[in-house]
C-alpha cells in the first residue's frame, strides 16, 4: 500500500446512509464485502441508520455479529441523507472515505479503481454517471436543469452528474468537518473542499430493491438548499431588477407628464393602475420570499443545534464522537 497509515486509523472507510433499506441490505452487503476483501482487509463499513422504521437496524446488528468491521451509528430519527452521511463521515477513521448508497445504484465494483486512483496521488475521486437508465426521464431532465443553474450561479464548481459516490482523502474529511453549517448540501461541500479530482465514469443502474426515498417535493427542496446555500445571487439580483423597474416607472411617468404638458392628452388611469399594483405587489412578494430563504437559513445556523443526535453506537472506540456539533471537533 502506497500511503502511510497511522495505527488508530483504517485504510478504507465505506460510509452508508440507510433509511428503510431492509429490502436492499442483503444484496448490498453480498456485493460490497467481497469487493472490499479484494482491496484490503483493513477496512470498516460505517452504516448510519437514519431513523429507519423497518428492520434495517436489526438486520445490521445481526450482520455485525459475523463481520465486526461493520459499524453502526443509529440516529434518533430521520435527519435526511446529507446529515446521515455527515454523521457517518464524522465517525469514519479511514485514510480514504467512500460514501455509497445502500441500493447498489453506486456500484461497489468501482471501489478498487477509486482506491487505485487515490494511491496514484489524487485527493478525491469522483464517479460520474454517464447515463442513468434507472431514473425516470423527468428526474433526469430536472437533474440536468438543476446542475446547469448551479453551474451558472455558483462560484463553487459542482460537477454535473456526480452524486455523493466518491472517494475522499482524510485531508478532505478533516476540511469537511470544519464546515459548521447545518444546511448540508453535501455535493456542494464536497466540491468546496476537493480540488484536483480524478474522475471515473459509470452507468447508474436502477435500485436493487425497495423504493426511492426522494419524492419530487423533497428533491425540489434539496435543489433549493443547494442553490440558496451556495450563492447569494438570488438575494442580490433583486437590487438590480428593482432598480431597472423603478427607472422604467420614472421614465413612464415622465412620458405621461410630458404628453400632458405638451399635447394635453389625458390617459385613463385605472387600467394602468391595476397592472402596476399587481406587478409591484408580485415583485414585493417574490423579494420577500427570497429574503425568507436566507433568513430561514440564518435562523437555522444561529440556533447552533447539533446537526444530528445519535441514539446508540456499535463498534466504535470509547470517546468516539457522539454528537454532531461541528465546533466540538
Ligand atoms: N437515505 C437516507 N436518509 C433519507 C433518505 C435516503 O439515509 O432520508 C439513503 C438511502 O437509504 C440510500 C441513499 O440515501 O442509501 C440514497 O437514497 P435513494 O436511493 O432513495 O435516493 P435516489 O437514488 O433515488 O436518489
Ligand atoms: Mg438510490
Amino acid at each position: 500500500m502506497g500511503k502511510l497509515v497511522n495505527k488508530q486509523s483504517v485504510l478504507l472507510s465505506i460510509v452508508v446512509p440507510m433509511y428503510n433499506e431492509e429490502k436492499a441490505c442483503r444484496a448490498f452487503f453480498d456485493v460490497l464485502l467481497p469487493v472490499l476483501h479484494g482491496v484490503t482487509p483493513d477496512f470498516e463499513v460505517v452504516c448510519v441508520d437514519d431513523g429507519s422504521k423497518d428492520s434495517t437496524l436489526a438486520w445490521l446488528l445481526h450482520k455485525r455479529d459475523s463481520e465486526p468491521r461493520i459499524k453502526i451509528v443509529a440516529l434518533q430519527r430521520n435527519f435526511g441523507k446529507d446529515v446521515a452521511l455527515m454523521a457517518g463521515i464524522n465517525y469514519s477513521r479511514g485514510e480514504a472515505v467512500v460514501p455509497i448508497d445502500a441500493d447498489l445504484q453506486d456500484p461497489p465494483s468501482l471501489i478498487p479503481d477509486m482506491v487505485a486512483k487515490w494511491q496514484e496521488g489524487f485527493d478525491t475521486v469522483i464517479c460520474v454517471r454517464t447515463d442513468r437508465p434507472g431514473d425516470s426521464r423527468l428526474k433526469r431532465w430536472l437533474a440536468a436543469g438543476f446542475y446547469r443553474v448551479m453551474g451558472q450561479v455558483s462560484a463553487v464548481d459542482v460537477p454535473p452528474n456526480a452524486g455523493d459516490f466518491r472517494l475522499l482523502d482524510r485531508k478532505l474529511v478533516q476540511a469537511l468537518r470544519q464546515l459548521p453549517e447545518r444546511s448540508r448540501f453535501m455535493k456542494g461541500l464536497f466540491a468546496l473542499v476537493g480540488s484536483n479530482p480524478a474522475y471515473l465514469n459509470y452507468t447508474r443502474p436502477a435500485r436493487v430493491a425497495g423504493d426511492t426515498k426522494w419524492a419530487y417535493w423533497r428533491l425540489w427542496n434539496f435543489a433549493l438548499d443547494g442553490i440558496f446555500s451556495f450563492t447569494t445571487l438570488p438575494l442580490r439580483v433583486w437590487t438590480y431588477f428593482g432598480g431597472l423597474v423603478a427607472a422604467a416607472g420614472v421614465i413612464y411617468g415622465l412620458w405621461l407628464f410630458s404628453g400632458f404638458v405638451l399635447y394635453e392628452t389625458d390617459q385613463p388611469g385605472s387600467a394602468w393602475l391595476l397592472v402596476a399594483v399587481m406587478f409591484f405587489s408580485g415583485l414585493n412578494m417574490i423579494g420577500i420570499g427570497v429574503l425568507g430563504e436566507y433568513i430561514g437559513r440564518i435562523f437555522d445556523e444561529v440556533k447552533n443545534r447539533p446537526m444530528y443526535l445519535v441514539d446508540r453506537e456499535y463498534g466504535f472506540d470509547p470517546g468516539a464522537l457522539n454528537e454532531g456539533r461541528a465546533s466540538d471537533q
